[in-house]
């Protein structure tokens, strides 16, 4: 099944609302393909709103269908969850979230910080010498702050993420 998955459909709620949210809902959790009538009635919509909510997310990318005709020559559709474009939307999403913490580290690493007990303020220590090491809200003398915490907690978020992007990457060419 698809990984951050319930963060997806946080993102589909709010950006097409709660009917197409449902609908990507059903077609995600059953493997089948769907007719919008019988979408409309497994969520309760009127069939209408449904077919609005599954063009919008064929625009997303991320439904599909499947064409045929009828005996009578129209044609209907078989919709379903493109799940090989969503992994890669996922993972693109990974990498960027990645990017972020690498470069967060790397100002981890880079810098050390100094607060001020009184109010949390955060300051680098150019900023700490620039108010010679007091704090620039209340006078307060700064505290140096270990950052070794959250170093490591960055380091292990990283080589997390990492291996999740390595493996994922092996699934796509395989
Ligand atoms: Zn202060």
């Amino acid at each position: 099944m698809v990984e951050g998955l319930n963060e997806l459909l946080e993102l589909v709620k709010m950006f097409c609302g709660s009917i197409c949210n449902n609908v990507f809902e059903v077609l995600l959790r059953n493997p089948s393909e769907f007719l919008d009538e019988k979408l409309a009635s497994e969520i309760n919509a009127n069939v209408n709103d449904v077919r609005r909510a599954l063009y919008e997310l064929q625009t997303l990318g991320i439904v599909t269908y499947r064409r045929e005709r009828d005996e009578s020559g129209n044609f209907i559709y078989y919709w379903y969850a493109n799940v090989e474009h969503l992994n890669q939307l996922l993972l693109r999403r990974k990498k960027t979230v990645l990017r972020r913490l690498e470069d967060r580290l790397k100002l981890e690493e880079e810098n050390s910080f100094y607060t001020c007990l009184q109010d949390g303020i955060r300051l680098s220590f150019d900023e700490a010498l620039e108010n010679e090491f007091r704090c620039p809200r209340c006078n307060t003398p700064l505290e140096f702050i270990e950052n070794d915490k959250i170093r490591k907690r960055l380091k292990e978020l990283i080589l997390g993420l990492q291996e999740e992007i390595l493996n994922e990457e092996r699934a796509f060419t395989r």
